[in-house]
């Protein structure tokens, strides 16, 4: 894995050379949809990298083999050439303890409940490791080389089946005291609420999520043939497979449905983000993650909602964008967390 070449190359500055090293880059998703392994330069750019899909994760075992395979092929010697890897990355798509190095849990998989996913990396690989939830790696990554380049203080969202959050300051994740901080799926912002992922009512996630928003639009749509047979005609009879961007295009459309749903979605998401801006006085929201995939039509809109919420001395300087990195936002961001100090 490592020659004895690279380390031994004399340097004149403090700062590591692109050419002595590597970092490693881990996607774990939490829907167990998408595991991904990148091999990056040190100056963040990806040069081979891996994506294995798995439906449904029975056991840790199961994960960490098919990890295992998928870094033996990414640290071949013939990509390493004369380097070595310097440290290993992880984004978890799940709450994570970043101080202590350990996976919470994965909401859809067994057995991860406190898994020290850093320390066993790190003995496996005989390499330091870093680990921490998907959406705090996308927002720095979105900071560090996305859209929000140059940002003090920026709040990234991640909008995809759930809803997570990072808050970037100076370049650095904010945490809070246990790591939970950013985990904004979980503000209250309906009473009486649809049920949460974590058991509770009336958070955001179970309002404004890619699932709560393409579950609700066909649990609707079945009292209004007119939808319904709109819905029928855009997935070809799989109702169930419609995107948030079709549901957008049904509401552009003039579908009554449609437009109320995202009426509604756009209503609870600027109640929140309104409320983070009051707290932490971004300025910058990066909205990622497949629903921010729907472009202007979403964020438009929520231009418009936040300035009509927030101080104007909160809002004017406010700027809300889409995410430049993409469905590649958690792998970049494992990459950016492998080069965070090194
Ligand atoms: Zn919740």
């Amino acid at each position: 894995m490592s020659t004895e070449r690279s380390s031994q190359t004399p340097r004149s500055t403090g700062k590591l050379l692109a050419t002595q090293g590597y970092v490693v880059g881990i996607e774990i998703s939490g829907s167990g949809t998408r595991q991904s392994v990148a091999l990056a330069d040190l100056d963040g750019n990806i040069l081979y990298q891996l994506r294995r899909p798995l439906e449904y994760i029975p056991d840790t075992t199961t994960l960490l083999q098919l990890l295992e395979a998928m870094l033996g092929e990414v640290l071949d010697p013939e990509h390493l050439r004369d380097g070595r890897v310097l440290r290993v990355g992880v984004a978890v798509g799940g709450p994570v303890d970043a101080s202590q190095g350990i996976v919470r849990t994965l909401y859809h998989a067994h057995g991860w409940d406190n898994f020290p996913l850093q320390d066993y990396l790190a003995e496996r690989l005989n390499v330091p490791c870093i680990i921490d939830n998907n959406a705090n790696a996308a927002a720095l990554a979105e900071v560090l080389y996305g859209a929000g380049i140059g940002e003090r203080v920026a709040l990234y969202v991640g909008l995809g089946r759930g809803i997570g959050g990072g808050l970037i300051v100076n370049g650095r994740i904010y945490h809070g005291v246990t790591s939970t901080a950013g985990e904004i799926g979980h503000l209250l912002v309906m009473q009486n609420g649809p049920k949460c992922s974590c058991g509770g009512y009336g958070h955001l996630e179970a309002i404004a999520s890619a699932q709560a928003i393409v579950r609700t639009m066909i649990g609707r749509a079945v009292e209004h043939p007119a939808t319904l047979a709109a819905i029928h005609r855009l997935t070809e009879g799989r109702a169930e497979r419609i995107t948030v961007g079709q549901i957008f295009q049904l509401a552009t459309e003039g579908d009554e449905v449609a437009r109320c749903l995202i009426d509604e979605v756009l209503t609870y998401l600027a109640f929140a983000l309104a409320n983070i801006v009051h707290l932490v006085n971004p300025g910058m929201i990066i909205l990622g993650g497949s629903v921010a995939l729907v472009g202007e039509p979403l964020i438009a809109p929520l231009r418009e909602r936040l300035r009509a919420l927030c101080l104007p001395a909160a809002s004017q300087h406010l700027r809300i964008v889409q995410g430049k990195l993409g469905p590649q936002a958690s792998l970049v961001g494992a990459v950016t967390l492998a080069l965070q100090d090194l």
